[in-house]
């Protein structure tokens, strides 16, 4: 008895390893084939340099998703189509913030105004300004010392985080309610300080959401016309002046764009994506074409190296991430109504840097399954599986019971960039974008293959 059973553990063990030995050969197939084949990076300058930003309702935004379609085509997918959402159209148009010296005259300042905000309607308004360095500070407030003010929230991206996501996260509140803050006690305008971790004078832009019909402007410098502010701000009043044109402009037909390869064995679907549009500044290189030509990689990746996949791999290039998640929303309303089964759904909006890991928001059965794949992946230094998280277009299928996850890269330099003129093309470095194209593919073969 005792010798059969060491012979079927034998037997079983050696079956775990030829697994595991097969796996780990194709993983090195998908990643000898992605960094010397991808086109990933040479779809990327396409699509940066010769669309170059491409925010919801735009022009730029429309040729995007001709470009997408195209290029799911000439990757291989057995089906592409076009989603109808209905998109925001919001307009930056001219803008201005200016600080008075001490000869009187006007003197510009760096800014941007946040994305969603109403702007100034071309006239001047100006006023003084009041600083606060915290939601806390601003609360203890009362109307009367607002009133008329210009509310300038200087609350510091924290250095802290090793994660810089959470630095953000911690941050983002002041960019989503800056506006409706200082309306409610009276204020003409908002500043914030840029959610940056960088230390340089580039204003990020980003959604800004109101909480009700009071909607006055809410503008970002960068952090060091933050630091200026605040040291000139101890010794003397600061007058400045916003002169902006920004604005909600309704809505509009817009599309995401999906493509396929269809399933062997079902229809169940596996879902890669990224969100096609960006903010009207940059290139939208990081924030998400990578995720953009990473996803396409993947469905490119099965098709050239022949990986026959039992379910459908379906790579969707989201519309309006950034200032609506439509995009999403839409997706998920779809896969409801259509009643199709989706196995896993993954996304990739953190930046095209070197692949740490992947987050994973779904129970604990499949989070210890996927876990148990690790040491494939630490040849190609990703082993971070512990965070809970996944992408903003996904959620809505998360609502929906699917398991989602996101691919998380090296995000050190990514807030220095993010919703800025700075997030360009010549940001992003070839292999480690490529790299990330091999991580998504190598998690979606083990996923198609064992659930
Ligand atoms: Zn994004």
């Amino acid at each position: 008895m005792k010798k059969i059973l060491g012979t079927s553990l034998l037997l079983l063990s050696m079956a775990v390893f030829g697994q595991a030995k097969e796996d780990s050969i194709q993983f090195a197939k998908i990643s000898t084939e992605i960094l010397n084949n991808g086109k990933g990076y040479t779809e990327l300058r396409d699509l940066t340099k010769n669309i170059g930003h491409r925010l919801s309702g735009s022009e730029s935004y429309e040729k995007a998703v001709k470009w997408a379609e195209q290029k799911l085509h000439d990757a291989g997918a057995d089906k592409v189509w076009l989603q109808e959402v209905m998109v925001p159209v919001w307009v930056r148009g001219k803008e201005s913030l200016q600080i008075k010296t001490a000869n009187g005259k006007w003197k510009n300042l760096k800014m941007l105004s946040l994305g969603n905000s109403e702007g100034t309607g071309g006239k001047d308004v100006s006023g003084e300004i009041i600083m606060v360095k915290s939601m806390e500070e601003y609360e203890k407030l009362s109307p009367e010392q607002v009133k008329d003010k210009i509310v300038f929230f200087n609350y510091p991206f924290s250095q802290s985080y090793i994660e810089t996501f959470r630095g953000y996260s911690d941050a983002a509140k002041y960019r989503t309610t800056a506006a409706s803050l200082t309306a409610k006690k009276g204020g003409k305008f908002a500043i914030i300080r840029s959610l940056s971790s960088a230390f340089d004078d580039v204003p990020h832009t980003g959604a800004m959401r109101y909480q009700d019909d009071k909607k006055i402007p809410a503008v970002a410098v960068g952090n060091t016309t933050a630091d200026e502010l605040a040291e000139l701000l101890k010794s003397q009043k600061i007058i400045v002046k916003l002169n902006s044109n920004c604005g909600m402009k309704g809505e509009k037909l817009s599309h995401s764009v999906i493509g396929e390869i269809t399933g062997k064995k079902d229809k169940s679907v596996i879902v890669v994506g990224g969100h096609l549009d960006s903010w009207d500044v940059g290139e939208g290189a990081h924030d998400d074409g990578t995720g953009i030509v990473q996803s396409i990689e993947v469905l490119r990746t099965f098709k050239n190296l022949g990986i026959k996949n039992n379910h459908t791999i379906r790579v969707v290039c989201f519309a309006n991430e950034e200032n609506g998640v439509k995009g999403g929303v839409q997706y998920g309303k779809t896969a409801k109504e259509n009643n199709e089964k989706h196995l896993f759904a993954i996304e990739t909006d953190a930046g095209g840097f070197t692949p740490r890991g992947i987050s994973l928001e779904m129970d604990n059965e499949k989070r210890k399954q996927i876990q148990s794949w690790a040491n494939l992946f630490l040849p190609y230094g990703v082993y971070d599986f512990k965070n809970t998280y996944s992408g903003t277009d996904l959620y809505p299928l998360h609502d929906m019971g699917v398991p989602t996850a996101e691919l998380v890269p090296d995000s050190q330099r990514y807030f220095d960039i993010h919703h800025t003129e700075e997030d360009t093309f010549e940001k992003v470095n070839r292999r480690e974008l490529l790299l990330g194209a091999s991580t998504l593919t190598q998690i979606i073969y083990l996923i198609d293959k064992n659930w």
